[in-house]
C-alpha cells in the first residue's frame, strides 16, 4: 500500500512527497478507519481522500456543500485523468444522466455529491448497488450547530455510518476549535474516530541557514555546541554520510552513519544506538527517518540542500517532539543548487514534471535566501499565516533582545 499510493501521489498529482498530515491519513483510511482530519486552509486536505479513493478503486463518494467546488475539484480532477464526476442541480439533466451511467457502470473513481442530494431514498438506494469504498466529508463543521457554516442538510449526515457501516468515512476540515471537532466526531462517527489534528507550526525549532563554506567545520562546531544531545545530519550522499560521522567521530562526538547501501544488521545496529543511547548524532541520506519517533532530538543539521521545501518540513520535524527548545540548521551554497538542478534535469521523467521540480526547487531557493521570517514562509506555503516568529536567523538577527524558548505546543494529536 505504501508503494502504490506514492505511485499514486506521484503519477496523478505529480507530487514527490506527501504534505505533513496527508500521509498519516492516507495510512489509516487504507487500514479502514475512520478519520477526523482538521488541517489548516491550504494544507491539502484533497489529497487525504483522492489518493486512497485511487489505491482503494471502486467507488468514493465526496459530500462538499457548494456546487461551485465541487466543479472545481471534478474539472482538477479530470485534468489530471481521474474519472470523476459530479451530479448537481447546476446540471441540466443529460448531464447528470450521463453521470450517473458512468457511475453505475463502474467507470467513476469519485463521485462529488450535496449533502441534501446524496442523502435522498432515491440516492441511497442506487448507491448501496455499487462498489463504495470510500466516503469522503469535506468541510464536515457544516455539521456543527453552534458554528458559523452550519447547514441543515449536514445534520442527515449522521446517518451514513449506520448505512454504510462497512465503509471507512473521513471529515475533513479547517475548523480547529474543539467544540465543533467534538461534534463532528459525535455526529458523524459516534465519538468514535481517530482524529488528526494538524497545525503546521512547531514554534520550539528554531530555524537556520548558513552560507556554506567548510562544511565539516560548520558541522563540528554546531555539533559541538550541542554536546550530549542527540542530533540527525542529513547528507546527499551515502559516501558523505560516512565521512562525516567519521570526522566528527575522531574528533571527539560520538557519531553513527545511516544509508541505505549499508547492510540490514549495521542499519538497525546504528539505529539501534541512536535510538536508546542519548547524545547519539546520526549522520544519515534520507533514508533515515520515516517512523523514526525519538522525542529528545535535538537538532537536525542540513550539510545539503533538502529535495523540497516540503522534504526540508518533514525532515527539521523530527527535531523537538517533545516540545523542548531545538534546532533546525542548514547549510546552504550555490554548489547545491547546481547539484539539485543537474539531479532534476538528468532525470528520466517527462518535461512537465521537470518543470514542476524546477518550481519547487526555485520555492525552496527563495526561503534559503529570504531576508523574512522564515516560518512566516514556509508555514505561507502550506496555507498559514502568521506573525514574525522570533525564532529563526533572520527574526534573532533583528531582535537581538528576544528572549528564551518559543512556547511549546501540541501541534499533532492522534
Ligand atoms: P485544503 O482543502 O486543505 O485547503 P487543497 O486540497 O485545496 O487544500 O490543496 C491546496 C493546494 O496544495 C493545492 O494546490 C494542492 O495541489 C497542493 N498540494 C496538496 N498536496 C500537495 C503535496 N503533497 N505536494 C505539493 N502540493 C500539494
Ligand atoms: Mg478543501
Ligand atoms: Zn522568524
Amino acid at each position: 500500500a505504501e508503494d502504490s499510493k506514492r505511485r499514486v501521489l506521484k503519477d496523478v498529482f505529480g507530487f514527490d512527497d506527501f504534505r505533513p498530515g496527508q500521509d498519516a491519513v492516507t495510512e489509516a483510511l487504507l487500514a479502514g478507519r475512520h478519520v477526523l482530519a482538521v488541517m489548516p486552509t491550504g494544507a491539502g486536505k484533497s489529497l487525504c481522500y483522492q489518493v486512497p479513493a485511487l489505491v482503494l478503486g471502486g467507488l468514493t463518494i465526496v459530500v462538499s456543500p457548494l456546487v461551485a467546488l465541487m466543479q472545481d475539484q471534478v474539472a482538477a480532477l479530470r485534468l489530471a485523468g481521474v474519472a470523476a464526476d459530479t451530479i448537481n442541480s447546476s446540471l441540466d439533466r443529460d448531464a447528470n444522466v450521463a453521470a450517473w451511467r458512468r457511475v453505475a457502470a463502474g467507470q467513476t473513481r469519485l463521485l462529488y455529491l450535496a449533502p441534501e442530494r446524496l442523502m435522498t431514498t432515491r440516492m441511497l438506494e442506487a448507491l448501496a448497488r455499487l462498489d463504495i469504498r470510500l466516503i469522503a466529508v469535506d468541510e464536515a463543521h457544516c455539521i456543527s450547530q453552534w458554528g458559523p457554516a452550519f447547514r441543515r442538510e449536514y445534520e442527515e449526515l449522521s446517518r451514513l455510518r449506520g448505512i454504510f457501516p462497512d465503509v471507512p468515512i473521513i471529515a475533513l476540515t479547517a475548523t480547529a476549535d474543539e467544540t465543533t471537532r467534538t461534534d463532528i466526531a459525535a455526529q458523524l462517527f459516534a465519538g468514535c474516530v481517530e482524529t488528526l489534528v494538524l497545525g503546521f507550526d512547531r514554534p520550539n525549532i528554531k530555524l537556520g541557514i548558513e552560507a556554506k563554506q567548510d562544511g565539516k567545520r560548520q558541522l563540528l562546531s554546531f555539533v559541538q555546541r550541542h554536546a550530549g544531545r542527540s542530533g540527525i545530519v542529513y547528507c546527499l550522499s551515502r559516501k558523505k554520510t560516512e565521512e562525516m560521522a567519521g570526522f566528527l567521530d575522531r574528533n571527539g562526538v560520538r557519531a553513527l552513519a545511516y544509508h541505505a547501501g549499508m547492510s540490514k544488521d549495521a542499519r538497525e545496529a546504528n539505529q539501534n544506538a541512536f535510538m536508546t543511547l542519548s547524545g547519539v548524532v546520526m549522520v544519515a541520506t534520507i533514508a533515515f527517518g520515516m517512523g523514526i519517533d525519538k522525542p529528545d532530538v535535538a537538532y537536525v543539521f542540513h550539510t545539503d540542500l533538502p529535495g523540497s521545501l516540503e522534504a526540508y518540513y518533514q525532515e527539521i520535524g523530527r527535531a523537538g517532539r517533545d516540545g523542548r527548545a531545538a534546532e533546525a540548521h542548514m547549510l546552504f551554497g550555490l554548489g547545491d543548487i547546481r547539484m539539485r538542478r543537474l539531479f532534476i534535469d538528468d532525470e528520466d521523467a517527462p518535461a512537465e514534471h521537470k518543470r514542476r521540480a524546477h518550481g519547487r526547487l526555485d520555492t525552496l531557493i527563495g526561503y534559503c535566501e529570504t531576508a523574512q521570517c522564515r516560518r512566516q514562509i514556509l508555514l505561507g506555503y502550506f496555507g498559514e499565516t502568521a506573525m514574525p516568529c522570533g525564532n529563526c536567523d533572520n527574526c534573532l538577527d533583528q531582535t537581538p533582545q528576544a528572549d528564551g524558548e518559543a512556547e511549546a505546543r501540541i501541534v499533532f494529536a492522534a
